[in-house]
């Protein structure tokens, strides 16, 4: 097996090049036309078949091994937010507005990277890597609308590999998880309906703003009564918004807000609770309450066999790095899309460093990470994807 580890170092200053530029120009999904263009340029420059334009941005290339065997399909993500950015860097976006504040330039650049260390070793390869470059992961359905557009199929992948580099835990460590590693996540809106009165004569309407306020309240009592202590699930509301001055009771009130959990009969149980509480709650207060659940994308959930070839390869390839095998998070990926009848691993790479203040998190508009984790990122996909195609 090669070294995929010193290969990843030799090639660091192009994976930080790229990384830096793609940092300097981010772009909102399905909207990566720059980023799309330099990544089917790249792969284009190795000879590898590329296809482009899979879901508006998108961007597939194959890699065939020496030898016929199974396909796996890498995946990396390549929007930014819509963030301004506050980290002063030289390579700060220069892009208003928009910022990648969640590391996926780094993973554009890590993918690069493996199309790099795979097509160096390609007459080894028994079998197909096919190279997944996903635009609009940030909640607008980007991996769902490229399993629509037939990412899945000509060939079908029997395995997958994904990852994040992840602030949430210190460069060199390395989080493999069997099993649900991120929740399935919806948003709702509710509106609470009353009616409007003075605000001296409460008696004559029917307060939405106090109804929801009971409704916020009771929601909070799913997770805390309903859910089994054990199991995972959380419910936000995030925003309200009702009325528009000090003396008049308005007639209704609109609320969003985000659910999540991991398993499909947790989620079931606060779905049936959301509806009855809001719906109750308002009813008992004389409003009325419509909401609409909207899906986001569902658990991603790592395969039991998949996340032990990861969890070996971390093992052999970084032993003195930490590698949590427990490491779950509440937070979503649409690569959920991919996974779902395709056995799949998706991994964190800790990629946070105090003592430099790379230590914001995702999202944040200071947000930015170690990149020493850039080559080991690319390391560990690139050998694992090559151990399945021994
Ligand atoms: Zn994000
Ligand atoms: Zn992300």
């Amino acid at each position: 097996m090669p070294d995929f580890i010193q290969e990843a170092e030799a090639l660091f200053a192009y994976t930080r090049a790229l990384r830096r530029d793609f940092h300097m120009h981010p772009e909102l999904g399905f909207q990566e036309v720059r980023t799309a263009g330099i990544v089917a340029k790249e792969l284009n420059q190795l000879g590898l078949e590329v296809s482009t334009g899979i879901a508006e941005t998108g961007v597939v290339a194959m890699i065939e091994g020496g030898k016929p065997g199974p396909v796996v399909l890498c995946r990396f993500d390549m929007d930014a937010l819509p963030i301004t950015e506050e980290t002063g860097k030289d390579y700060a976006s220069t892009n208003p507005g928009v910022m990648h504040a969640c590391g996926h330039d780094g993973h554009t650049a890590i993918g690069l990277t493996v199309a790099h260390l795979l097509h160096q070793h390609r007459e080894d390869l028994a079998g197909t890597v096919k190279l997944v470059f996903q635009p609009a992961e940030e909640g607008l359905g980007g991996a769902e609308r490229m399993v629509k557009e037939g990412v899945l199929e000509g060939p079908r992948p029997d395995y997958s590999l994904s990852l994040h580099l992840w602030n949430e835990k210190p460069y060199g460590l390395i989080g493999v998880t069997p099993g649900p590693a991120m929740a399935a996540a919806e948003s709702f809106e509710i509106t609470i309906t009353g009616k409007g009165a003075h605000g001296a004569s409460p008696h004559q309407g029917l307060d939405p703003i106090l109804a929801a306020a009971q409704v916020i309240t009771a929601l909070q009592s799913i997770v805390s009564r309903n859910v089994r202590p054990l199991e995972a699930a959380v419910v936000s509301v995030t925003a309200i918004e009702g009325g528009t001055t000090h003396n008049v009771i308005p007639p209704d009130v609109k609320m969003k807000g985000t659910i999540r959990s991991y398993l499909p009969e947790v989620r079931e149980l606060v779905h049936r609770r959301f509806g009855e509480i809001v719906k109750g709650v308002s009813a008992s207060m004389g409003c009325e309450a419509e909401y609409v659940i909207f899906d986001i994308t569902p658990a991603v959930v790592n395969d039991a066999g998949m996340a032990a070839h990861v969890q070996g390869v971390v093992q052999r390839l970084l032993p003195a790095d930490g590698l949590e095998t427990d490491y779950r998070t509440m937070g979503a990926e649409d690569m959920a899309y991919m996974m779902d009848d395709i056995p799949g691993c998706y991994f964190f790479v800790g990629s946070a460093n105090d003592e430099q203040g790379l230590n914001y998190g995702h999202h944040h508009p200071k947000f930015d990470f170690d990149e020493r984790a850039l080559p080991k990122a690319a390391a560990l996909m690139a050998a694992a994807a090559a151990d399945l195609l021994k």
